[in-house]
């Protein structure tokens, strides 16, 4: 009896030692596939010449790849931010404009990358979108816009967004808030992280996931970056 147990013991251990085996694999195997995901957003500045007087905007599209973001229903953040940061980025190029993105795809890329691509291309302004999602209370909804609180520039920047999103286009305002979110610390340049809304809210979920309210939010948002770069034009 004692070494039938003993056997059933030896048995268990040995798939347990299995599984830890296997896990530890998908682990390494993960860990090395990870670090393929290279950063795909230097390409975009290398294509042109950038002249001294044109102004560089980088737009961060908030998380990718793995790396979903919140969501609620239908909706995944990293597509919505996706989404809004190529209609911004057409709105902005038509005004002359120069726009880099951190990412133009499904790609994961990480926090300090993002930053450092925006310091190292001299970019003037960064502008970082996000959806947000509150667990406790499904009734909060609008739009928020962070700046890192000890930068005075990012806190006109923050409140030139705000001041163009108003209350008239059917956007919930919640104002300026302060955050030291990675991307916001490590940018060098006046920085702003949107959160445009929160996909915990049944309603604003659903305007978030049309295109008619992405374009929305992509031209209020624009409003303010061109905002933002003439006050700080006047000021060289
Ligand atoms: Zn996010």
């Amino acid at each position: 009896m004692e070494a039938w147990i003993a056997r059933i013991l030896v048995l268990s251990i040995l798939v347990l030692l299995c599984f830890a085996v296997i896990r530890t694999g998908i682990w390494i195997w993960g860990y090395f596939t990870d670090t393929k995901e290279t950063f795909q957003g230097a390409k975009v500045l290398e294509l042109q010449e950038r002249e001294p007087e044109t102004k560089l905007v980088i737009l961060d599209a908030g998380h990718g790849g793995r790396d979903q973001g919140t969501s609620g229903g239908e909706a995944i953040e990293k597509d919505i931010n996706l989404e809004v940061v190529k209609k911004l980025a057409e709105l902005l190029e038509d005004d002359n404009i120069m726009v880099g993105f951190t990412r133009e795809d499904d790609t994961k890329i990480g926090l300090e990358e993002r930053a450092s691509f925006a310091n190292e291309s001299e970019a003037d302004l960064f502008v970082s979108l996000h959806c947000n999602y509150c667990e406790e209370d499904a009734g909060v909804q609008g739009l928020e816009c962070y700046y890192r609180e000890d930068s005075e520039e990012g806190k006109a920047f923050a409140e030139k967004i705000v001041e163009a999103i108003g209350s008239e286009a059917g956007i919930t305002n919640r104002g300026t808030r302060t955050a030291n979110f990675r991307v916001l610390t490590k940018t060098q340049m006046p920085a702003v992280l949107i959160e445009m809304g929160y996909l915990s809210n049944a309603e604003e979920r659903k305007k978030m996931a049309e295109k008619d309210y992405q374009k929305i939010l992509a031209e209020k948002i624009a409003e303010g970056v061109r905002a933002m770069l003439e006050d700080s034009a006047l000021e060289e």
